[in-house]
């Protein structure tokens, strides 16, 4: 995390701001999270207004309609049909939602591209992992055109 973050108020020691925080700790179920990296946005100042500014990204925590329109019109896909491609192949999506390690390969060619994530609420009747807590599921997109996923429950709250 950089000063400039820690002055604005907005970042707090773990280097997050509030909504990434809250949606990674499974209390946004309606939102979705876009994690893209700069070099492959038009304009990472004007997303940035709209989201937080990483070291070489912007993440934006929005209601699901809105987040599957920004995600679409900054990558030119629809996120579900992404969603569904990268599900076919796991991957491990880094827990703060800002990259990944490809299952094709590690180095400089294989960078997250972008994330796209959504958390689903803690659900007994389904059992399993869903039965355990909240649920992130989240997609990533490589440099290498491989694209991944990985879904894991949210561990239980401190406070
Ligand atoms: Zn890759």
């Amino acid at each position: 995390m950089t000063d400039e973050e820690a002055a604005d108020g907005t970042a707090d020691a773990d280097g997050m701001d509030a909504a990434r925080r809250e949606f990674l700790a499974g209390d946004r179920p309606d939102d979705i999270l876009i994690y893209l990296r700069e070099d492959g946005i038009a304009d990472p100042a004007e997303l940035a207004e709209l989201g937080e500014r990483t070291d070489d990204g912007v993440v934006l925590v929005l209601p699901g309609p809105e987040g599957r329109q920004a995600f679409e019109s900054a990558t030119g896909l629809d996120p579900m049909s992404f969603a569904g491609t990268a599900m076919d192949t796991d991957g491990h999506v880094h827990r703060d939602a800002t990259g990944g390690d490809c299952p094709e390969g590690d180095g400089p060619e294989h960078g997250a591209r972008f994330v796209f994530a959504f958390a689903e609420a803690q659900n007994e009747d389904v059992g399993g992992k869903y039965g355990e807590g909240d649920v992130v599921h989240a997609y990533a997109a490589c440099d290498c055109g491989a694209t991944y996923s990985e879904k894991w429950v949210v561990e239980s709250k401190t406070e």
